[in-house]
C-alpha cells in the first residue's frame, strides 16, 4: 500500500480523497494555486505544495508542476478527483514513465473511452446497447443531410472529443442540420481541438441512467447498479439518486452485468461509468466516463462502500474488497449539487461566505470545502457541496433532503438551494416522473430560464 498520495485537484473532491486515505492510513498532499492557499483542502492535506498563479491552465492543469510536486514530497501516486487532469490520457502517461501510479485506469483505456466515436465502437463490439447513429465521424454536410433523412428527425450532432454538455447540437428538422452541424463542429474545435463529429437519433423522453462499474485491472469487474440523473440544466446533472425510481430489480441486474462483463472484457481498472439514455424500457449507451463521478456517493450510501478506497486499493495492486454477490442495495439516496449560482440564469457568484453550517443527523452527509470566511475564487467551478441524503426508501430520502436542505446556512453568496425547495415542492420529482427535458421545461415556465 502506499504511503503518501497527492491529490490534483481541489475543493469538496479533494477533500473527499484527503478522508478516505486518511482511513487507510496513507498520508496526503495537496496542490494548490495562489488563489487557494487557504482553501480547506490544503487545510486538511498533510502537507501542501503552491504549484502556480490562479488560472487552472497554469495550476491545476500544469504537468510538470505536479509531477514536480509529487518528487519534492516523496508521493507515489496521484489522484485525479474529476474534471482537470483526471481523463487526460496524456498526463498518465506523463506519471508512468515518472514511475508514480495514476488512481485510475490505464492512459490506454481513457484514449478510448474520452473519444466518443471509439468508444461507442468500442462499446457496440463488447456488446454494449447503443443509440442508433451514423457509423463513426459524419465529414461533410450533404452525408449529414442524407443520414438525417434515413434516421428520421430529430438527431443530434455530437463533438467526439465533447463533454461536459459542450458540442452537442440538436436539428429538429431538415432545416436545422447545416446550423447545428456547423455549430457542434465548431464548439468541438474551439472547446476540444478535434472537429469530427457524428450523429445520433435524438431521444426525446429518455431518462439518464449510468451503471457504476469497478474493475481491478485483471479481468475481474463489478456493477454497483444504476444512478438516475434524469433533472438536467443545459446537459449538466443537477439532482441525482440511486436506485433509479425506474428501473426494476430485474432491468439492474441485466444491464448491469452487461456492463460489468464489458469492462471485465478489457481489464478495466478501477471506477467507472458507464452512461445511457433509458426509454421505453430500452437501454442506449452514450459514453463513458473513466473517473469517479461526482454523484459517486449516491451508490456509496446504498451500497455501503467507500469507492475512493477502493480505487486506492486497486491501485496499489489489492485485490478489490467486494465480489458481485457482497454488493447489495440498502434504501435510497439522492444527492443534490449546490452551486454559487444566482438564479434565475445560473450566473456564477463567487464572492465571501458570511457563514456556513451544514446539515446533519441520520443519513445525511455534506461533502463541501466550505467554512466560515472562505472566500469562493472566481477561477474555478461554481460547485461548492454536495448535499447527500440516505434513507429507507424514497419517500424517507425525501423528507430527509426536504429537512436537511432546511437546516444548510451558506450566507454571503448566492446558491442553487432555493431551486431544490421548490423543486421538492413538484409532484413529479416526489414520484421519480421526469425525463431529461423535465427541469429544463420547468425552468422556462418557472424562472423564465430558457
Ligand atoms: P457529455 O460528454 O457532454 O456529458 P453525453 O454524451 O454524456 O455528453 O450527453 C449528455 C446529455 O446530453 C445526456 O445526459 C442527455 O441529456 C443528452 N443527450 C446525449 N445524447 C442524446 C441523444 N442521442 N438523445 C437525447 N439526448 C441526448
Amino acid at each position: 500500500m502506499f504511503e503518501k498520495i497527492l491529490i490534483a485537484n481541489r475543493g469538496e473532491i479533494a477533500l473527499r480523497v484527503v478522508r478516505a486515505a486518511r482511513e487507510m492510513g496513507i498520508a496526503t498532499v495537496a496542490v494548490h494555486s495562489t488563489a487557494d492557499s487557504d482553501a480547506m483542502h490544503v487545510r486538511m492535506a498533510d502537507e501542501s505544495v503552491c504549484i502556480g498563479p490562479p488560472s487552472g491552465a497554469q495550476s491545476y492543469l500544469s504537468v510538470p508542476a505536479i509531477i514536480a510536486a509529487c518528487e519534492v514530497t516523496g508521493a507515489e501516486a496521484i489522484h485525479p478527483g474529476y474534471g482537470f487532469l483526471s481523463e487526460n490520457a496524456g498526463f498518465v502517461q506523463v506519471v508512468e514513465d515518472h514511475d508514480l501510479t495514476f488512481i485510475g485506469p490505464t492512459a490506454e483505456h481513457i484514449r478510448i473511452m474520452g473519444d466518443k466515436i471509439t468508444a461507442k465502437d468500442t462499446m457496440k463490439k463488447l456488446g454494449v446497447p447503443c443509440v442508433p447513429g451514423s457509423d463513426g465521424g459524419v465529414a461533410t454536410l450533404e452525408e449529414a443531410k442524407r443520414l438525417g433523412e434515413d434516421m428520421g428527425y430529430p438527431v443530434i450532432i455530437k463533438a467526439t472529443a465533447g463533454g461536459g454538455g459542450r458540442g452537442m447540437k440538436v436539428a429538429q428538422n431538415a432545416g436545422e442540420m447545416e446550423k447545428a452541424f456547423l455549430t457542434a463542429r465548431a464548439e468541438g474545435k474551439s472547446n476540444f481541438g478535434n472537429d469530427e463529429v457524428y450523429i445520433e437519433k435524438y431521444l426525446t423522453t429518455p431518462r439518464h441512467i449510468e451503471i457504476q462499474v469497478f474493475g481491478d485491472g485483471k479481468g475481474r469487474a463489478v456493477h454497483l447498479g444504476e444512478r438516475d440523473c434524469s433533472l438536467q440544466r443545459r446537459h449538466q446533472k443537477v439532482f441525482e439518486e440511486a436506485p433509479g425510481p425506474a428501473i426494476s430489480a430485474e432491468e439492474r441486474a441485466a444491464i448491469g452485468k452487461t456492463c460489468a462483463d464489458a469492462v471485465a472484457r478489457i481489464n478495466y481498472t478501477g471506477a467507472g461509468t458507464i452512461e445511457f439514455l433509458y426509454e421505453n424500457g430500452e437501454f442506449y449507451f452514450i459514453e463513458m466516463n473513466t473517473r469517479l463521478q461526482v454523484e459517486h456517493p449516491v451508490t456509496e450510501a446504498i451500497f455501503g462502500v467507500d469507492l475512493v478506497r477502493e480505487q486506492i486499493r486497486v491501485a496499489s495492486g489489492m485485490e478489490m474488497s467486494f465480489q458481485q454477490e457482497d454488493l447489495t442495495i440498502n434504501g435510497h439516496s439522492i444527492e443534490v449539487r449546490i452551486n454559487a449560482e444566482k438564479l434565475p440564469n445560473f450566473a456564477p457568484c463567487p464572492g465571501r461566505i458570511t457563514q456556513y453550517h451544514a446539515p446533519g443527523g441520520l443519513g445525511v452527509r455534506m461533502d463541501s470545502a466550505l467554512y466560515d470566511g472562505y472566500s469562493i475564487p472566481p477561477y474555478y467551478d461554481s460547485l461548492i457541496g454536495k448535499l447527500i441524503v440516505h434513507g429507507r426508501d424514497r419517500p424517507e430520502a425525501l423528507a430527509r433532503l426536504n429537512r436537511a436542505l432546511g437546516e444548510l446556512i451558506v450566507d454571503g453568496v448566492d446558491t442553487t438551494v432555493p431551486l431544490f425547495h421548490a423543486l421538492l415542492q413538484e409532484e413529479d420529482v416526489l414520484t421519480g416522473n421526469y425525463n431529461i427535458h423535465w427541469l429544463e421545461h420547468w425552468l422556462e415556465t418557472n424562472l423564465g430560464d430558457g
